[in-house]
């Protein structure tokens, strides 16, 4: 779910070890994001869509790490903004899509939902897994522990989405799903454009609101306790 990740927790430079353990969570956030969100177009299914959400913020955190941790505030600030209002126009576009959905009276594969459900649970498992395993830094442990679990549920409220679209035979269970997860990607996109304007017009970083968590991929800015 799009609530509140961060999963790349370095304190200071990453090790060539876990910049190659954060190009794999890279790739398989990324991959997963195209695969999500291509399934859920063909599919017809806005929760897939919606899920997919969560992988590209996820992507971009990795990103981030990679490429524009120690770069300046204003870069930093100027990809958190690009990751905001990306991720609000995905919001957006699922919640239209919703809506087209309910008035057509669509009823989206639920066999594709299911599959594609539980493969990107099964993603998140194994970055999460890959994190834990290479993790640097005391923060690690639990900032990734919240982000897998809230992205094992979204995963989750897909597959049961898809069996509510088959038991149902109506869309409906999939456009509930779909509207909460928009909700989380929508709002946590107006929270991290929000700062990251902040930050580029005053050029200070402030303590990042508390819980969006899908903010800059980094954790610098307060203390561990606020890793969410
Ligand atoms: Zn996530």
């Amino acid at each position: 779910m799009s609530a509140s990740c961060c999963p790349t927790p370095t304190n200071g430079p990453a090790s060539p070890a876990y910049r190659r353990v954060l190009w794999a969570a890279l790739l398989i956030n990324g991959g997963m994001f195209a695969l999500e969100m291509m399934a859920g177009l063909q599919s017809g299914s806005v929760a897939l869509k919606a899920d997919a959400a969560d992988f590209f913020s996820d992507a971009t955190n990795y990103g981030i790490s990679l490429f524009v941790l120690g770069a300046a505030l204003r870069v930093r600030s100027g990809a958190a903004l690009f990751k905001g209002l990306s991720m609000g126009a995905i919001g957006l576009f699922v919640a239209v899509q919703s809506l087209l959905n309910a008035l057509s009276g669509r009823i989206p594969e639920a066999e594709t939902m299911g599959w594609v459900g539980a493969l990107a649970l099964a993603a998140n498992v194994g970055t999460a897994i890959m994190l834990y395993a290479w993790r640097e830094g005391d923060a690690n442990m639990r900032s990734v522990w919240l982000c897998s679990r809230n992205d094992a549920l979204g995963n989750i409220a897909v597959m049961l989405a898809a069996l509510g679209v088959f038991g149902t035979q109506t869309g409906w269970p999939d456009i509930a799903v779909a509207l909460i997860m928009a909700w989380l990607a929508i709002s946590a996109a107006w929270q991290i454009s929000r700062q990251s304007l902040h930050e580029i017009r005053t050029g200070e970083v402030q303590g990042r609101p508390h819980g969006h968590g899908h903010g800059h991929g980094h954790d610098h800015d307060h203390p561990p306790r606020h890793h969410h």
